[in-house]
């Protein structure tokens, strides 16, 4: 047999064998799209009629196998009515069964990713034998949905409802060994060899050496499980998964719904409620919220790839100062690859920077992600020094020394001095204008912000800042260095707060003028949490530090007065005089400690509590959940939107990625503009309308103004 489309070809590989292989035309990878889709079903009519054939050998000609299906089309999709959706489930699940009830059997050999409908087309199979650089899972959680082509019906009649639940509503990747011991793979071999061996096994399955029926009736069956089996099965994987979740995430919940529902089914029956669960996921916000998000991923990529094409290579990289950042920089660096000099004025701080980079190395070896090997060769790729003499070769210089704009000034202009002239040098300012950082300097072009996060291991996202004079060719290698340490870069235009902090301390400020009117920071904790942050605002204070959003706090009063000054102490303030500095000294909102496992505790401090007696204390019966809600996320929004009116950023995705991967904004939201989107902009003006009078924080832009005239959403679904 002779095929030949788009996405798929076939060919005979010998008598009565067929091999039918995806290779997506001008693609890098296999996914299935509509024209997938299509060849697909026809290639599977061509098989059907053909009484010729003994066997179906099912390979990819690219790296990976196939990646999942295209989800940049599935938002449109999940437009339509629930019959509809259900009914387009219903005909992508009719596909893989047409395969899997073909008269002879078929092998599938995946030589590199197979996730999601990729590998649901594995489970349809009669055998899956993969090479040794595969990767599989079912991911479709990761996206607020479940694996709807099948997979959450077939996967727990092949390896059992306890391997299918985690697999399913874990979301993970998994390696072939993993796989092989559970028996979602049945054989692992050699990428070299997996061809031959796929055609051998094939003919073994056509010679009746192996009984590919019986397997494929058990697929079939319901699911032998008795009461107290499913019981223990079903109801423990709740309890796990509402505590995991929180209740936020509906996607692992509905996943054990469907199982639990068409265990004592058939297939067919299982198919049925499989594609209502999926259906009635992808009609959730959290879904459209999840999906957006790997949407504005991929934006990012894409953005971070162009930059790549115009970029230097960057070899060799310093940084100045060891403290916080510096060490957990240099750490970055050097564990990517890019050998690293570190610079302080210290050799007590140098020492304390390398201890630093030590400590992680040995918990990443703990948690079984390092060797010994591995963190000896990052350590040394670390060179501690004292002179600037070590840093002339670095092509990128990162300064993270303190926070002071005249030290920094100086520094800068040290460095200016023994670099080359084509060096690119950046500062990790959290408040100082990057403009004004450049005024001294003689290459202004080679110069821009480089703004991470603490902790700089975990914290995924670094702001790209550019300064008046920054030339693109800078930013381009800072992106590019950034995306090579392992970082997520934003670009973003200089103003105070850049991006991220000058919209977190309008959340500060809803924050403080909440606790003005005398409402408790407990209580706003709770509610916060609840909403789905990582931590309330308060706690979140204690750990950025109470003096640092002292500090910074005051920078975003000079430069945005009209809406960031109060005319009150400011509950910060309040903390700030009493050294209260959060948990760097153990003491602020709450009293850090540690209890007798090692494991880090909080307690109310109770002393906030008299600091709040001279305030006429409304606590929580006189306002509610929804209105703290309001108050904390409507100055946030409308800060947001200023960025986007003063061109700080480029893009609404950019803000929402930004906040996701800065400040940990609640993924199942999407974003500042994805919640609002979703929450309606009738509701949230006539919310903003009631809070005007608290001052122009809470007040509607011109943009959301006229997007709330003109019908747009920051997000439209094209
Ligand atoms: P830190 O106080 O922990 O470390 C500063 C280091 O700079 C110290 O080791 C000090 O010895 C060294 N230093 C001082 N003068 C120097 C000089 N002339 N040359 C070389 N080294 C010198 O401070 P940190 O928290 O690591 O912050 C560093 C920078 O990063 C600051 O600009 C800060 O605003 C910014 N930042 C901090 C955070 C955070 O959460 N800590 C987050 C983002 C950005």
């Amino acid at each position: 047999m002779e095929y030949k489309g788009k996405a798929i070809k076939c060919n005979n590989i010998e008598t009565n064998l067929v091999e039918l292989v995806f290779d997506a035309e001008n693609q890098s990878v296999n996914k299935f799209d509509e024209i997938t889709l299509n060849e697909f079903k026809e290639v599977l009519n061509i098989l059907k009629s053909d009484k010729s054939i003994k066997g179906l050998l099912i390979t990819s000609a690219k790296d990976v196998f196939i990646v999942g299906a295209d989800i940049t089309k599935f938002l449109k999709f999940f437009q339509v009515n629930n019959e509809e959706l259900v009914g387009w489930v219903r005909g992508f699940q009719k596909v893989f069964s047409d395969l899997e009830n073909l008269k002879f059997p078929s092998v599938c050999a995946i030589n590199g990713y197979a996730l999601g409908g990729g590998f649901e087309l594995g489970l349809a199979c009669s055998y899956r034998i993969s090479s040794t650089l595969a990767k599989i899972g079912l991911p479709e959680v990761k996206l607020g949905l479940l694996p709807g082509f099948g997979g959450t019906s077939r996967l727990p009649r092949i390896i059992g409802v306890d391997n299918a639940l985690e697999w399913i509503a874990g979301g993970k990747e998994y390696l072939p060994e993993e796989a092989l011991k559970i028996g979602a793979i049945d054989v692992v071999v050699e990428p070299k060899i997996l061809k031959k061996s796929s055609i051998n096994l094939l003919k073994s399955l056509v010679k009746g050496e192996l009984n590919w029926q019986d397997k494929k009736m058990e697929k079939h069956l319901p699911i032998q499980l008795n009461e107290n089996e499913s019981m223990m099965a079903f109801e423990t994987a709740r309890a796990y998964i509402l505590d995991k979740t929180k209740g936020k995430y509906p996607a692992p919940l509905t996943v054990l719904g469907v199982m639990q529902a068409s265990a004592s089914l058939n297939l067919e029956e299982a198919l049925e409620i499989e594609a209502e669960g999926f259906s009635e996921l992808a009609k959730s916000s959290e879904a459209k919220a999840l999906i957006g998000l790997f949407l504005g991923d991929q934006f990012l990529k894409k953005k971070t790839k162009n930059s790549k094409q115009i970029s230097k290579k960057i070899n060799r990289s310093a940084v100045l100062g060891s403290g916080i950042m510096g060490g957990g920089i240099a750490y970055q660096s050097s564990l990517k690859g890019i050998p690293i000099s570190m610079k302080d004025i210290s050799q007590k701080q140098l020492e304390l920077g390398m201890s630093e980079a030590t400590k992680i190395m040995q918990k990443r070896i703990e948690r079984g992600k390092s060797n010994s090997e591995e963190m000896g060769k990052v350590l040394t790729a670390i060179t501690p020094t004292l002179s600037y003499e070590n840093i002339s070769q670095a092509e990128l210089i990162m300064e993270a020394v303190v926070e002071n704009e005249e030290v920094k000034k100086e520094v800068l202009s040290h460095i200016e001095d023994v670099v080359k002239d084509d060096a690119i040098i950046t500062s990790n300012t959290s408040t100082i204008s990057i403009t004004k950082l450049a005024e001294n300097l003689k290459r202004p072009e080679n110069f821009c912000g480089m703004h991470f996060f603490n902790p700089v291991h975990r914290m995924p996202l670094v702001e790209i800042i550019r300064a008046k004079k920054t030339s693109e060719s800078t930013i381009a290698t800072t992106v590019s260095y950034a995306s090579e340490i392992g970082k997520i870069p934003i670009v973003v235009n200089d103003c105070p707060g850049f991006l991220v902090n000058r919209i977190l301390f309008s959340y500060f400020l809803g924050f403080s003028c909440l606790i003005n009117e005398g409402v408790d920071f407990l209580y706003i904790d709770k509610v916060m949490e609840k909403f789905g942050w990582p931590m309330g605002p308060a706690f979140l204070l204690d750990i950025v530090g109470i003096d640092t959003a002292f500090h910074a706090g005051s920078v975003m009063e000079e430069a945005y007065p009209e809406r960031m000054k109060v005319d009150y102490d400011s509950i910060i303030s309040k903390l700030y005089k009493l050294n209260w500095y959060g948990k760097k000294n153990n003491k602020g909102f709450y009293i850090h400690s540690f209890d007798k496992k090692g494991n880090p505790r909080k307690e109310i401090n109770p002393g906030v509590k008299d600091l709040m007696e001279d305030i006429d204390l409304k606590g929580s019966t006189e306002i509610n959940d929804e209105e703290i809600i309001n108050r904390m996320m409507l100055p946030m929004l409308m800060e947001s939107s200023r960025c986007l009116e003063d061109k700080i950023v480029e893009t609404p995705a950019e803000v929402d990625m930004g906040l996701v991967y800065g400040l940990g904004f609640p993924p199942f939201c999407g974003g500042i503009f994805r919640w609002a989107d979703s929450v309606g902009f009738d509701k949230l003006l006539s919310e903003s309308q009631k809070l005007e009078g608290l001052g122009i924080s809470y007040q509607p832009t011109e943009q959301i103004l006229k997007m709330v005239k003109d019908e747009k959403l920051f997000h439209p679904i094209d």
